[in-house]
């Protein structure tokens, strides 16, 4: 199928507004992903379509849930970070269909942010910042700890160390949202003493329908409620060697 109907149906069918010019710069976007995936490793080697299904509409999943995700925000004007975004997953499609918003794409890896620069300069994305470094790093700097209402990640890390990773950017009353698979109610479970500790709790979990995608797909959704404490996130080397114990059965 052609890729701005195939884009413009499962939005439609996944209760996500956009306008045809959000639509025309997801194409775009997803034409750019093809073709840079051939030289840089953006995501697995795939077809045109199946990155429309598995990263542009499982990203925009989130904003078929906006009313009770955004709930605390100011649905026009909010802050949000994506850790890990890797070649924009979840955080460019979420640029794109978010008018307003400012977003932080956070990423280590210096070819994979070389990309994201070329690709929100095509696609005159004016509302997304980048950020080269390391979430363990940035996460202790003014201007970035607690500071996002809405932090996202998808497919980063091991589950306790993204945990450490993303909840210090999160705002008091903001929400941390991890794209899952069907491991997430182990998660849930094993997670709960470190989220706390963290300074979250567990807010919700969403099942989420993606067009076109057959697997379990969930938003696992925590509130920040208290600070986190000074100590976290840790250096790279202590969260590796000694990363929090979450209690899996
Ligand atoms: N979120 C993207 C997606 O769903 O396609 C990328 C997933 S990729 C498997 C994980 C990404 O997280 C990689 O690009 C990696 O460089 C980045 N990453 C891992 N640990 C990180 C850290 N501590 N700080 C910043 N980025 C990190």
């Amino acid at each position: 199928m052609d890729s701005r109907k195939l884009l413009a149906e499962s939005l439609r069918e996944m209760n996500i507004r956009a306008s045809l010019g959000q639509i025309d710069k997801l194409v775009e976007f997803n034409e750019l992903v093809y073709e840079n995936n051939k030289y840089t490793n953006l995501i697995g080697r795939t077809e045109k379509e199946n990155i429309i299904k598995r990263h542009i509409l499982d990203s925009a999943s989130l904003l078929s849930n906006s009313d009770i995700l955004f709930r605390d925000v100011d649905k026009d004007n909010f802050k949000m970070i994506d850790i890990g975004t890797g070649g924009g997953f979840p955080g460019i499609p979420l640029a794109i269909l978010l008018n307003g918003s400012k977003v932080f794409l956070l990423e280590k890896s210096k070819k994979k942010v070389e990309f994201l620069l070329f690709a929100i300069d095509k696609l005159s994305l004016t509302n997304v910042s980048i950020l080269n470094g390391r979430a363990e790093e940035i996460a202790r700097l003014e201007g970035y700890r607690e500071n996002f209402e809405i932090v996202t990640a998808r497919a980063v890390t091991k589950f306790n160390i993204l945990l450490e990773l993303s909840i210090p950017f999160c705002s008091i009353n903001g929400r941390i949202i991890f794209y899952k698979s069907s491991k997430v109610i182990r998660d849930i479970e094993a997670g709960y003493d470190a989220i706390k500790m963290l300074g979250g709790t567990i807010d919700r979990l969403i099942d989420v329908n993606v067009e076109g995608l057959e697997e379990y797909r969930a938003l696992l959704v925590l509130k920040k409620v208290r600070k986190t404490p000074e100590r976290y996130p840790r250096i790279f080397a202590q969260i590796k060697k000694y990363p929090l114990k979450l209690k899996y059965k």
